[in-house]
């Protein structure tokens, strides 16, 4: 794939919803699009938390659904519904457009405003595509690594899984080696308006070895230049409410430190980080911001739907969000 490679939407995840946008984007007219997902083929989740012959509802756990789109499927078992699926991909040529066993982990909006997706771990240009629309639908299956250690209850909203929590003028831990580690750690360090964060990274390991190249040399310049605090080569053997009500880490080495808040990045992200590392915002209890209408985020192009973004989903919700985001990416392209 050229590095100049634009797309009109690119869609992360290949769930219902996201394999419904690609059907509603060719209804359309548009074709220059382009599906991600990190498992093998479309509908993974129902291809594993599905039991075998199991019937797939309509009107799921009781609630009434209308289809309001052109996507639909009939009442029928787990088997033949990926069927019926796989069918209409075929029948509407959107097969082609979908890239497995990627996961993308962030949506970066440029300059030039478009997105920029980079997939796999590579930042070769041949890992690089630009959208002009991006549609997350990445459900919300799937859990972050937690370490071996308790997480006492008192200090449990100090220990994130990603950044949305964290407040200006905070001390905090990032912990872990890899590349959402490294991006969090100096992300942190460059975010405007979080100049006065004090920021630890803390690794078990005393090399970054897992990191791609650039993140590597970003990592690296702000552990030599003092902006990030190095806490490599040593692990954490337990935290604990400090006197303040902090976090008190106690390290392997016999040391201890406190901190404001602990950001976790020990890979398994929970669907939900991506929207957070694209820009969304998010309200009460993490719900990310968007327009109920168009589906479309605080990030003007950028668009979340289906699981990810309800309490209660289903397939029919799905369907029809994937209907509301095409009918107004369609119209903003008349
Ligand atoms: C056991 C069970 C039974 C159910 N039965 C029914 C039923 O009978 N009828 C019904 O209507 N609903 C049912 N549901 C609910 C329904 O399956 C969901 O509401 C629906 O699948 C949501 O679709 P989605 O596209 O939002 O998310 P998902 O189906 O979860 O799809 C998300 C996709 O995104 C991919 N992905 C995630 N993160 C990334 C990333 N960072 N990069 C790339 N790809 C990514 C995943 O691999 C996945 O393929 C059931 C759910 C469960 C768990």
């Amino acid at each position: 794939m050229a590095s100049d490679k634009i797309v009109d939407i690119a869609i992360v995840g290949a769930g219902p919803g996201g394999m419904a946008c690609a059907i509603e984007a060719k209804l359309a007219g548009i074709e220059n699009i382009i599906v991600f997902d990190k498992a093998p083929h479309h509908n993974d989740m129902i291809h594993k938390f599905y039991k075998k012959g199991k019937r797939v509802d309509r009107d799921w756990m009781g609630i009434k659904f209308e289809f309001v789109g052109n996507v639909r499927f009939e009442e029928c078992s787990k088997e033949d519904y990926i069927q019926q699926m796989d069918d209409l991909l075929a029948s509407h040529g959107v097969l082609d457009k979908f890239v497995y066993n990627h996961e993308i982990m962030r949506v970066n909006k440029g300059e030039d405003g478009l997105f920029e997706i980079v997939y796999g771990n590579e930042v070769a240009d041949e890992h690089k595509v630009k959208a002009r629309n991006v549609i997350l639908s990445v459900g919300r299956m799937g859990k972050p690594n937690k370490p071996r250690y308790k997480f006492p209850k008192e200090i449990r909203d100090r220990l994130n899984f990603n950044l949305s929590k964290v407040e200006n003028g905070e001390r905090v831990m990032v912990v872990g080696g890899g590349d959402t580690a490294g991006e969090y750690a100096y992300g942190l360090v460059e975010l405007e308006g979080m100049e006065d964060c004090v920021v630890t990274l803390n690794y078990r390991k005393a090399e970054i070895t897992r990191m791609n190249p650039i993140n590597t040399e970003m990592t690296l310049k702000y552990l030599n230049n003092g902006q990030l605090i190095n806490k490599l080569g040593v692990d954490i053997e337990s935290v604990e409410p400090s006197e303040n009500g902090k976090i008190k880490a106690n390290f392997t080495d016999g040391t201890s430190a406190e901190y404001d808040r602990a950001v976790y990045a020990l890979g398994g992200t929970t669907p939900k980080d991506i929207l957070v590392n694209s820009g969304i915002q998010t309200g009460e209890w993490d719900v990310p911001v968007f327009d109920e209408k168009t589906m479309e985020t605080n990030v003007a192009g950028l668009y979340t739907i289906g699981d990810v973004v309800t309490d209660q989903g289903s397939i029919a919700l799905a369907f029809n969000h994937a209907s509301f985001v095409l009918n107004d990416i369609a119209a903003k392209n008349k």
